[in-house]
């Protein structure tokens, strides 16, 4: 597939239909797309009106009456179907990607394949749904566990994974049962749209997955205190997320918030420090640093400091920055104007408190959303850079002196999303994993986000998980039944 892939104009779709969005005081309302790499508007994305979520509501209220009883072994084949669609189509997908969020096409790539093997766990994990008899303490009554799904999904995606953020959410509500109203990313809809679409040419029902777009906070305000809508899976920012979980509480709904996170990298003084480096400069900059378990925050133990941030600091400078269509790049823009913005002030902030700048710093040229690959040392404890998720291409590196002053400053956040640590003894890497404040920790190696392990925060970062099997319980109910028989 060439790069010449043309941008869509990108519709919802409601009950098995692709339409545009309905009028809205006397037109149909739709937003452009944005390029991050070059500014130019490259298509359209529908909004959703309130009859065209009024539609969204009741199409799939009727697909869940038919999806909740699809044996789940015909659920699972055609969710085997939509993971393998997706595969087929993923290099025109994974390009329209990159058009719309700015990600390296390899990145792109690596994105769409590995949401069709997400498609494919959870289609697995739909058959194991099993419930349970539990022993009884009367002659003649049987006690059951049943697992049913909860009913009618909102759930609310962002842009750094248009693809992987939402189907998580969909795949785990698929495999249960459960029917969805995807409000997808209206700055990246179209690889979004063509996972949906890989659903629906399946072969899921009419009704059972539904998309739309428009005005975010007018959707989850009318969408969650919804009655038909039974559970609300978010990701996005912990503000937000606090918004959402707070109307979704006076509603009585249930909730999967997977929030903003601040991740600690530790440096050990017993660690491989050029192992070190490579790893974390291969990490800290894909996606550009949008990424929710991006390694944010360097530890790094005194006695290896200045090598660390030495080597560190090289190896940031080969960074190929760029279009990220282009051969060899290996960061691409920032996906909006917001995001450089942040950048700008983040470091203002932090040279202002006295931080001493090794490289980057500034935006790239005047076209396109790029900002150089930043190394920051020297930081005031209150800069901004140290407390607020950076959601972007900088990186802090402090330096520490003893075990227990650096995992106080690990856990002295609100976040609790991922921790890293290096160090070649194991009794710290168990030190780490027990003392750390959250959801995930990865020593030695970055391996979080794959289906089968569980994904999710603690603290400000959220609740519940999104993989494993863990995540299918955010879309079951579970019924108790006894019953003596006569
Ligand atoms: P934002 O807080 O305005 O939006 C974040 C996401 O939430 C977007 O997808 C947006 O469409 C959605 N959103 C915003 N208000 C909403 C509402 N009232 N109802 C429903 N959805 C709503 O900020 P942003 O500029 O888009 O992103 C910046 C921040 O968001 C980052 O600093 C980061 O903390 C967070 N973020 C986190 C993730 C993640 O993977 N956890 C992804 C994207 C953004």
């Amino acid at each position: 597939m060439s790069h010449s892939v043309s941008y869509p104009e990108v519709q919802l779709y409601i009950d098995g239909k692709w339409r545009g969005g309905s009028e809205h005081g006397g037109a149909p309302a739709s937003q452009p797309v944005i390029n991050p790499a070059t500014e130019e508007a490259i298509g359209t994305v529908a909004h959703a009106s309130r009859a065209d979520l009024d539609a969204a509501l009741a199409a799939a209220e009727k697909g869940f009456a038919t999806w909740r009883h699809t044996p789940p072994h015909e659920r699972y084949k055609i969710m085997r179907k939509a993971a393998e669609i997706l595969r087929e189509r993923h290099e025109a997908i994974s390009t329209l990607m990159t058009l719309e969020q700015g990600k390296p096409l390899p990145e792109a790539r690596m994105e769409t394949l590995a949401s069709a093997d997400i498609i494919d766990w959870f289609a697995e994990e739909g058959r194991r749904q099993y419930g349970r008899l539990i022993p009884a303490r009367a002659a003649g009554v049987q006690q059951m566990v049943h697992r049913e799904p909860v009913g009618v999904v909102a759930a609310f995606t962002p842009w750094n994974f248009p693809i992987n953020q939402a189907v998580r959410k969909v795949s785990a509500a698929l495999a249960a049962g459960c029917a969805v109203i995807l409000k997808g990313p209206e700055e990246t809809p179209a690889s979004c749209a063509e996972l949906v679409r890989a659903y629906a040419d399946a072969g899921v029902p009419a009704g059972v997955v539904n998309l739309v777009f428009g005005v975010p906070a007018e959707i989850s305000q009318y969408l969650i205190p919804h009655p038909v809508v039974k559970k609300i899976s978010f990701t996005g920012s912990t503000v937000v997320g606090k918004q959402l979980a707070a109307l979704a509480g006076a509603h009585m709904k249930r909730v999967t918030m997977e929030l903003g996170g601040h991740a600690p990298a530790v440096v050990f003084e017993d660690a491989d420090v050029e192992v070190a480096i490579k790893l974390l400069s291969g990490a800290k900059f894909r996606n550009a640093g949008q990424v929710c378990v991006s390694p944010t925050r360097f530890l790094v133990h005194e006695d290896l400091y200045s090598r660390f941030v030495d080597g560190f600091t090289e190896a940031v400078k080969g960074v190929k920055v760029g279009n990220g269509l282009e051969d060899g790049v290996r960061m691409g823009p920032l996906a909006n104007p917001r995001r450089v913005e942040a950048m700008e002030a983040l470091t203002a902030d932090a040279l202002a408190k006295g931080a001493t700048l090794h490289t980057g710093g500034a935006r790239i040229g005047n076209k396109g959303y790029f900002f150089e690959p930043t190394v920051l040392t020297g930081l005031a404890a209150d800069a901004r850079i140290l407390n607020e998720e950076p959601f972007g291409p900088i990186v802090p590196i402090q330096s520490f002196t003893s075990t227990e002053a650096v995992i106080a400053e690990a856990n002295r956040l609100p976040y609790g999303l991922a921790a890293y640590a290096y160090t070649t003894s194991s009794a710290r890497a168990d030190e780490f994993a027990r003392r750390v404040e959250s959801g995930m920790i990865s020593i030695n190696h970055h391996g979080l986000a794959l289906p089968e392990v569980p994904f999710g925060g603690i603290k400000d970062s959220g609740y519940g998980s999104e993989g494993g099997t863990e995540a299918m319980e955010a879309y079951v109910n579970t019924k108790f039944v006894t019953q003596l028989g006569v």
